[in-house]
């Protein structure tokens, strides 16, 4: 079935420690009949590769449950004892290993017959992952310490506060008109964007964006367990990938517009009635030089001096600003680091 080559597994007898058995050849010791312990079995190194020429497979070996004598997949009874194998367990699989003997990353399909002992390094040696897996736990935390922290200082900084007394110190307003210009103005865009009344225009080509393509195959060499004392070599192949610029015209342009022009702005205390600043626009009409109104603010603002003697402000309704009278009492929430006055939350005193 397997097109891939397959090899010998190897194992050193336990009993007389005879060196480098062959997984599928020997079944027993040749030097002192000992069972073959498929605990024991291991990937040789390449000079030590022995391969299997029409290896047929049946599957992942069974443990005698009576003796413990590995019996291949297809036997129904103990080759040592004779007990039958219906309910013996699967023999474990060695982690594949890359040909430089580190344990390889994870294959998606195991063999064929594996499936009951695809949990495989149940027992036997710590397997390197766990080390790596320590040291990312570490790192984990380390970050997770530093979040913690940080969401800490910003949290302090957002939602301590205390309640604080305020006396109203003064008040003052402010209106604004925001008047725009119909100007010829510089702008710049891709070529797609540039508005159809645009003069002058002048492009250059200009890295927009990237775009990942494919560039060739990473491929490794990994040694399989087929748990019956062979293993295969297969190629594991990752696709890598580079970032290519994607180009585009960036274009610079005038064109005739609306463009923020000037502010007109009028303010004062309580003993000035709030008033909009008037406004003489120089023309009207989409004509270069021609002005507009383009939106209007106001604020009204009051001063504080709280308890511990801070300069406090909040911006209020004006209806709630004209009615209260400098030198009445207040209580708010303030930000013990910010200073920020939680000007919703004011009350009486
Ligand atoms: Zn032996
Ligand atoms: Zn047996």
């Amino acid at each position: 079935m397997a097109t891939e080559p397959v090899y010998e597994m190897l194992w050193d007898c336990p009993r007389c420690d005879t060196p480098k058995l062959l997984g599928v050849t020997h079944r027993y010791c040749p030097a002192c009949g000992a069972p073959q312990d498929p605990t024991k079995r291991y990937f040789p190194k390449d000079e030590d590769k022995v391969a299997l020429t029409d290896h047929p497979y049946f599957g992942v070996d069974k443990t005698c449950a009576n003796c413990e004598t590995p019996n291949g997949a297809n036997a129904h009874f103990c080759v040592s004892c004779a007990s039958p194998l219906d309910e013996a367990a699967r023999v474990t699989l060695k982690d594949a290993e890359l040909a430089d003997g580190r344990k390889a990353p994870p294959l998606a399909p195991a063999p064929a017959g594996a499936k009951g002992a695809a949990s495989s390094g149940g027992k036997g040696k710590p397997r390197p992952a766990k080390k790596g897996g320590m040291a990312g736990l570490l790192v984990g935390a380390l970050v997770l310490v530093v979040a913690l922290v940080v969401c800490a200082g910003v949290g302090a900084a957002v939602f301590w506060k205390r309640e604080a007394g305020l006396t109203v110190a003064g008040h003052t307003w402010q209106r604004e008109i925001t008047i725009e210009q119909f100007a010829s103005v510089k702008d710049d865009a891709w070529r797609a964007d540039v508005p159809a009344n645009a003069r002058g225009v002048s492009c250059v080509q200009k890295e927009r964006s990237t775009k990942k393509v494919e560039d060739g195959q990473d491929c490794q060499t990994v040694k399989v367990d087929q748990g019956d004392g062979s293993f295969t070599e297969k190629q594991k192949c990752t696709t890598k990938y580079r970032e290519e610029p994607v180009y585009d015209d960036r274009c610079s342009y005038l064109v005739d517009r609306w463009s923020k022009g000037r502010t007109a702005r009028a303010g004062g205390g309580l003993a000035e009635t709030p008033t909009w600043p008037v406004v003489t626009l120089a023309c009207t009409g989409a004509v270069l030089g021609c002005e507009r109104e383009a939106g209007r603010t106001e604020k009204y603002t009051l001063a504080f001096t709280g308890d511990d003697g801070a300069a406090l402000s909040c911006d209020v309704a004006q209806a709630k600003w004209s009615t209260l009278p400098v030198g009445s009492k207040w209580k708010a929430p303030v930000g013990v680091l910010s200073g920020a006055v939680d000007c919703d939350a004011l009350a009486p005193l």
